[in-house]
């Protein structure tokens, strides 16, 4: 029985707190807390049977933030705030002697940087304090790479190559909407592409490598494009014995297209430019104009697959393992008020914590999602609404 802290009423903080509420033989306490207490206060509205306490926090604000944990003593505290946020609630958390979790890597907000280092600088200090914090248990990261640890665990002997690749086969309708935070999505979009070949990572343009996936359980073909993702640093760090490590995304045309002029007129700059007066940044401006995300939920039809394709040896022998989720957009709105993308982030980001109080996973450090056994995992992600699927063997082209 433990009381977590979530910070961030979002999308994903959303999802994160409906299911932490039909889990109160783990999550005895919920104090949700974010920068705008409203969002806060509307979501625990939408809990019945479980009460939800709220609170506003400047999670940029380390004194803020420890004043608050001082204040609510929980056991865990989830982050599903902005990357931006990343270092300053780990301060918080060592200054209070929490455990720490989130589901996507700190970013400088003037570079888009995507690099683990440094949340791994806290390593000593974490174990030092007897504190753990569990880096990006989302889906991508997350479970990504928790299928990759099962594809070694279970069906390889040896992991030679892995292709992430995930589909949002769902349809909104909007003209252009990203199904996340819009200024992080687009950040993570237009970036140097990135992927593990023969022990470093090769750059390529944003966006230059196209492929067509064909994907399982009706979806069928679709358009996948090659991009950088975090999760490749640690895994190929954890387990070495990968010598290419590729992560793909659906893009519609339409959103390609959309994405293409407002690069090419400046809109997707993340750098300050002088307006009437003022500095405004290019990318939060665009954020303000584009559809919320959360707007999206009852509008989006569909599905996403995500999943990792493992190549490798087993018994001598080349061979391939795809492990997979599919979930229903309509479906993910009818339980949490959500789309997929952000119940796919919030429920394994539960699953985590789940791990985490449970002692299932809990070691003082900083770690990885591919450092735990993946199995107590899996065997709670599905029953929470994210089933797996293995299909052991078969013939993919390389991608
Ligand atoms: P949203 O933009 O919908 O929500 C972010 C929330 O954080 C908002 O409530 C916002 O408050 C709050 N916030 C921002 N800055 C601060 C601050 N300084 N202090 C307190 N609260 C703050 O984002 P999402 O819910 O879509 O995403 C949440 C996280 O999940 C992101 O880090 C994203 O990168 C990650 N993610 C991970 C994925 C994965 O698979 N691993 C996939 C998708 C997302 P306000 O409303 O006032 O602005």
């Amino acid at each position: 029985m433990s009381k977590v802290l979530i910070i961030g009423a979002g999308g994903v903080g959303r999802v994160v707190v409906h299911k932490c509420a039909q889990r109160t033989d783990v999550f005895s306490s919920i104090t949700l807390a974010s920068r705008t207490k409203a969002k806060c206060d509307a979501i625990a509205a939408e809990i019945k049977g479980v009460k939800v306490a709220t609170a506003r926090v400047d999670a940029d604000n380390v004194p803020e933030l420890v004043a608050l944990i001082r204040q609510e003593q929980p056991k865990l505290v989830i982050n599903v705030a902005l990357p931006y946020q990343d270092l300053t609630i780990m301060d918080a958390c060592l200054e209070t002697g929490v455990d720490y979790l989130d589901t996507a890597n700190y970013e400088p907000i003037d570079t888009a940087r995507f690099e683990y280092s440094w949340q791994w600088a806290y390593q000593d200090r974490f174990k030092a304090k007897g504190i753990m914090a569990l880096l990006g248990s989302g889906f991508d990261p997350g479970v990504t790479n928790v299928y990759t640890a099962l594809a070694a665990k279970k069906y390889l002997d040896e992991v030679q190559e892995i292709d992430i690749i995930d589909a949002n086969a769902g349809s909104h309708g909007q003209p252009f909407a990203t199904n996340f935070n819009p200024e992080i999505n687009i950040r993570e979009v237009t970036a140097t592409c990135r992927h593990w070949e023969n022990g470093q990572f090769v750059e390529s343009p944003p966006l230059s490598t196209k492929r067509s996936f064909d994907f399982p359980e009706g979806i069928g073909p679709m358009n996948i494009y090659r991009l950088y993702h975090e999760e490749m640093e640690s895994i190929v760090k954890h387990i070495p014995t990968i010598k290419k490590a590729q992560f793909w995304m659906t893009f519609s045309d339409n959103y390609l297209k959309h994405l293409e002029v407002l690069q090419n007129v400046g809109m997707t700059r993340i750098d300050e430019v002088e307006f009437q007066g003022q500095k405004i940044v290019p990318i939060q401006f665009l954020k303000a104009l584009l559809p919320d995300p959360g707007s999206l939920g009852p509008l989006t039809k569909g599905k996403t697959c995500i999943g990792v394709i493992a190549r490798g040896l087993k018994d001598g022998k080349r061979k391939q393992v795809y492990i997979y989720n599919i979930c229903d957009h309509e479906a993910c709105y009818a339980e949490t008020n959500s789309q997929a993308i952000s119940y796919t982030t919030g429920v394994p980001a539960v699953v985590g914590g789940i791990m985490m109080l449970t002692k299932k996973w809990h070691a003082p450090g900083v770690w990885n999602m591919e450092q735990f056994d993946p199995e107590p995992f899996l065997d709670v992600l599905g029953p929470m609404g994210l089933p797996s699927i293995v299909v052991d063997g078969g013939h993919w082209p390389e991608l």
